[in-house]
């Protein structure tokens, strides 16, 4: 009893921040696009993708309203939704998930991944990730006191080194977090390095993360690897994925998680628990935009965002700031050593005062000291917008 309500071992008085607050920081995503609404510039640093969401979501959303669809729901999801989304599963990759027992609509992939590692980590267990990461996967993983350990990707491609991966191995290893198609770099892990990494975790009987929410936005032909499809992967995957995304609805909080049905009990516990439910008038948004979109409105998504790649891609290189070329998701990694400061977050700042456009630092998803020399754009823009930030980036 005397010890819960002792001082703080590290200060002096009770009124102190938790242990990870002070190494808790607003991220620079965040930060930048504070900095450019502050300046009323064209933000390319937050993936808020602010194209349209697609007619029946929008509107399915506003009469789930009306009919009075404005309390909690059950909490893993209603029912029209969870069954939408094994369907979509089925459809998509050949995968198989009860909508009762295994599917979780969660408040966005990231309170997906949230519930995940609050079910299935203890803290000190040790979560592999690719360098560059995205830095809510980091963060999460620390808000729990588990350890990222870091598997650098290659430049330019961003190959994955497999030896480097078996290294980074411990007796702590308890999952990997894949992120494919990945934010920032925009790789695509081909099925060679999918495999090596699904055998890693059956040969080390490890988890596997998957943040699929970029599964739409994939060029040059490319199609998505879901890696619960791997043999023997189903079990030890716990799938991510979102609405977030592909319907242009990044502020309604919505996403899920699919996954064998031994692990869905507790993550739908932990969920309930910060979250109670995830949006309910939403969730029926969603569920019209899984049951009634065609086909075409996927391949046009991924074939609009092929466009505003080109077009992105051109203006950076015209800007002197070379690209690397992103097979998926909807963000391009470019250097920027042509522009004046010593870290990315100077350059960063140069560049919005100097064009009004704002990018994200490299440094925000490496380890200190990498990244300095990049900056990331966001290309899910509306046409308007990205040609205007385009020409800006052209006239620097
Ligand atoms: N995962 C990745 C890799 C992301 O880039 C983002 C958003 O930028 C998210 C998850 C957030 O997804 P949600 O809005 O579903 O929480």
């Amino acid at each position: 009893m005397t010890r819960a309500f002792a001082p703080h071992p590290h200060t002096t008085s009770r009124l102190a921040l938790s242990e990870l607050a002070p190494g808790a920081m607003q991220s620079e995503i965040r930060a930048m696009t504070t900095e450019c609404d502050r300046i009323g510039g064209i933000n390319l640093a937050q993936g808020v993708c602010d194209t349209p969401v697609p007619a029946p979501v929008e509107e399915e959303a506003i009469a789930a309203i009306r009919a009075g669809h404005n309390i909690y729901t059950r909490l893993d999801g209603v029912t029209r939704l969870r069954n939408a989304i094994a369907a979509k599963q089925k459809k998509d990759y050949g995968l198989d998930y009860n909508p009762e027992t295994e599917v979780l609509v969660a408040s966005g992939a990231t309170g997906g991944l949230h519930a995940a590692a609050m079910a299935l980590l203890n803290p000190l267990d040790e979560v592999l990730l690719f360098e560059p990461f995205y830095g809510y996967h980091v963060a999460t993983l620390k808000s729990m006191r588990v350890k990222p350990v870091f598997v650098p990707l290659a430049e330019p491609d961003w190959t994955l080194d497999v030896d480097a991966l078996h290294a980074a191995i411990t007796p702590r290893t308890r999952a990997i977090l894949l992120n494919t198609p990945a934010n920032p770099s925009g790789k695509i892990f081909s099925r060679a390095e999918i495999e090596a990494i699904a055998a890693v975790c059956r040969e080390r009987d490890l988890f596997l993360f998957t943040d699929e929410i970029y599964e739409y936005y994939v060029y040059d032909g490319h199609r998505h690897i879901s890696p619960a499809t791997l043999q023997g992967m189903r079990e030890r995957t716990i799938v991510m994925s979102g609405f977030s995304k592909t319907f242009s609805v990044t502020g309604w909080r919505l996403g899920y998680v699919t996954a064998d049905a031994k692990w869905m009990a507790a993550m739908a516990y932990f969920h309930d628990l910060t979250y109670v439910c995830a949006p309910s008038a939403f969730q029926h948004g969603a569920a019209a935009g899984l049951e009634q979109l065609p086909p075409s409105f996927y391949t046009q998504l991924a074939a609009d965002h092929e466009s505003k790649r080109a077009r992105i891609l051109a203006a950076l290189r015209d800007a002197g700031m070379e690209p690397s070329v992103p097979a998926g998701a909807y963000y391009v990694l470019a250097r920027a050593t042509r522009l004046p400061g010593k870290t990315a977050a100077e350059r960063a700042r140069h560049l919005l005062a100097a064009t009004g456009v704002a990018a994200v630092a490299g440094s925000a998803f490496f380890r200190h000291g990498r990244g300095e020399d990049l900056l990331r754009f966001c290309f899910a823009k509306r046409d308007r917008e990205l040609d205007e930030a385009c020409a800006r980036l052209r006239r620097l």
